[in-house]
């Protein structure tokens, strides 16, 4: 996308917002809350008198989406004098910040924000343009730079983010800035381009990066390619990702999502004769060691890593008072498993993937013109636990009590599992939706058109789901039928046999199917079965119905025995009347209604409560089953029906 010279703007600010999402959706400049910008205005304060006025990025809003409001409004002249002081630590600069604020509720700033104010320039754009992370992670990266762009930006070696690199930045901006200076290059770090407006310094973002970007190509192209061809891919069975997931789960201390990638580019990387030591230099910029750690584990030894990372925090944080993160991996690269990135979320899974696939490409080309080199660990590890940017890590993040889990959820796409898939999601659980009608997938959701009667498609869609979220913890079998009343007599051979296919051999295949995955789900397995009232109350003419749901109880209270010992719980819930289903229509409600002399609304709630029972009731029950609530409970059956007189 570029920018549109027909497009008018009300102001600088709506312009900024515009050319931040131009760079904020250009994932080879920015990546998941990279880089930052801003503008410089004069506003009317309430009393009228003028203020200077600094718009920067606000945390918590993405480049790619941002609108005016994403941008806090400070006091400029506070944010300047702000400069002039020798010291300032986080806490201070943050606190300043926020009351240099014009508006109490904007969002708190970047924490870029005084590198932005001392630039004398209105508009101020900064990424971390692949391309200018390759070249100046290289041993000639500075002269690269200097020969490419001359004087035309100033070059500023690396400084942590914050108020030091504001500092250093200043006086280096003022011993090297001239009226032909457009940008400035921080090595290992990333690009600042600045205008009288934001598409002037858009522009120039663009074309700093296009120089580069002919360079590195030429480069790149004379050289012989060193890829090896990558061997066809022989991923790993899905249960042995499974087993690998529980482990790094124990590692991180809870329950993590573990996503398998393999393409090309990805096989070729894991399979390089250099990969141990390539992969093992660092991020490209040093904020990327939040989502993926300073390095990926390459191969499977979790311990090994663990103790690295132990050793790594001991000697970086040395007398600081710091907490050490978990020492699980982020980023897993191995022959047999591809690339497997790693979340405390599945969207936290597919960061590390968006940020690895990158660093893959950086790694690749800055070797192909000298050898990648990133920042020293000591450097990376003052990220890492900078408390600046952990706060970004937690903002924005809800976690659950299912937070990290896997849901297999069948008959996902209506009714009562729909119902449960949204119960179990907004208690943070992943989940994997088997349903005949097709459903769209979002990152903590893969929806996968199967039948549950065919023994082949559900193992498919098993394997899928666990090659995408890394295991099943829960299953949540919902896919039923209900067939037309008829009375015993009159009985249809096939459809008593199509209402057991589906209401109770689908279960016991699915059971067979996915205990392998139960049994290693790091909190242990979970299984809720939806059952039925008429298990034990049938009704007349419900014959199929009621002896599959019977039969799918006693397999439930068999399951429940046998997995025990395997910390599987099995529970059964035995809704009844729950009207809000696909099964229902207007019509048939009220029809039934009529057959009992009851209006509608007498109908729904004929129950000993008299409350109408909906799918999301039913949910509610299913999903806290599967929570620390119910840790000891197994076997249960659990009514969800407003009280019936004929079951208590
Ligand atoms: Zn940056």
């Amino acid at each position: 996308m570029s920018w549109d010279d027909a497009k008018t703007f009300d102001g600088p600010l709506d312009e900024l917002a515009y050319g931040s999402r131009l760079i904020g959706q250009d994932p080879g400049l920015v990546l998941h809350g990279g880089g930052n910008t801003s503008v410089k205005d004069t506003v009317s304060d309430l009393t009228g008198a003028p203020v200077d006025v600094l718009y920067v990025k606000g945390s918590g809003w993405d480049l790619a989406s941002i609108e005016p409001a994403g941008f806090a409004p400070l006091r400029l002249d506070r944010l300047r004098a702000l400069l002039t002081v020798a010291q300032l630590s986080d806490r201070q600069m943050m606190n300043e910040l926020r009351c240099a604020l014009l508006d109490a509720t904007a969002p708190d700033p970047s924490v870029e924000t005084l590198l932005h104010a001392l630039l004398p320039h209105k508009a101020v754009l900064h990424s971390h343009a692949d391309v200018i992370v390759t070249l100046t992670n290289t041993p000639d990266g500075e002269s690269l730079i200097r020969k490419l762009h001359g004087d035309r930006v100033v070059v500023v070696p690396y400084v942590m983010p914050g108020f030091l690199l504001a500092r250093a930045c200043a006086s280096l901006y003022a011993a090297a800035a001239h009226h032909g200076t457009i940008g400035m290059v921080l090595l290992n770090h990333g690009l600042f381009t600045f205008g009288a407006t934001t598409k002037d310094a858009y522009h120039r973002h663009r074309q700093l990066v296009g120089e580069a970007e002919e360079f590195l190509q030429a480069a790149v192209h004379s050289r012989p390619a060193t890829r090896p061809t990558p061997e066809p891919v022989r991923l790993v069975e899905p249960v042995e990702l499974a087993e690998l997931r529980a482990a790094v789960s124990t590692l991180a201390g809870t329950p993590m999502i573990v996503s398998q990638h393999s393409d090309d580019t990805i096989q070729s990387f894991v399979e390089h004769p250099e990969l141990a030591s390539i992969a093992s230099r660092g991020p490209a910029t040093p904020d990327h060691v939040i989502r993926t750690k300073r390095v990926p584990l390459v191969g499977r030894d979790l311990n090994t890593y663990a103790e690295e990372y132990r050793a790594y925090f001991a000697e970086h944080a040395g007398e600081r008072d710091l907490t050490m993160l978990d020492p699980a991996p982020r980023v897993i690269l191995d022959p047999a498993f591809g690339m497997l990135t790693v979340g405390g979320t599945a969207k936290d899974a597919d960061i590390a993937y968006d940020i690895y696939a990158h660093t893959i490409t950086v790694i690749e080309r800055a070797e192909a013109i000298g050898g990648y080199r990133a920042l020293p660990p000591g450097d990376l590890f003052d990220l890492e636990y900078w408390e600046l940017e952990q706060a970004k890590l937690k903002r924005g993040t809800t976690s659950g009590p299912l937070t990290g889990e896997v849901a297999l959820v069948t008959g996902a796409a209506s009714g009562i599992g729909r119902a449960c898939a949204e119960a179990l999601r907004h208690r943070g659980a992943s989940v994997i939706g088997l349903d005949l009608t097709p459903t769209e997938t979002s990152p903590d959701y893969l929806g996968m058109q199967a039948d549950v009667t065919d023994p082949d498609a559900v193992a498919q869609a098993l394997d899928q789901g666990v090659r995408r979220f890394g295991g099943i913890d829960i299953v949540i079998p919902s896919a039923g039928v209900f067939p037309a009343t008829k009375p015993i007599a009159e009985l249809d051979p096939d459809t008593w046999r199509r209402t057991l296919a589906v209401n109770t051999d689908s279960v016991a295949t699915l059971f067979r199917q996915a205990h392998p995955f139960l049994t290693k789900a790091p909190r242990g397995g979970r299984v809720v079965v939806i059952a039925s009232k008429n298990v034990a109350a049938p009704g007349p003419g419900a014959a199929a119905y009621s002896a599959s749901k019977a039969a799918l109880t006693q397999l439930a209270r068999v399951a429940a025995l046998e997995w025990a010992p395997d910390n599987i719980r099995v529970n059964l819930v035995h809704p009844d009347a729950v009207f809000d289903t696909g099964l229902w229509t207007e019509e048939i409600l009220t029809q039934r209604a009529r057959h009992y002399g009851m209006t509608v609304e007498q109908y729904k709630r004929r129950n000993l409560l008299g409350r109408e029972i909906t799918s999301a009731d039913v949910a509610t029950v299913v999903a806290e089953l599967c929570t620390d609530t119910f840790a000891a409970t197994t076997g249960a059956h659990i009514p969800v029906d407003g009280g019936n007189d004929r079951v208590i």
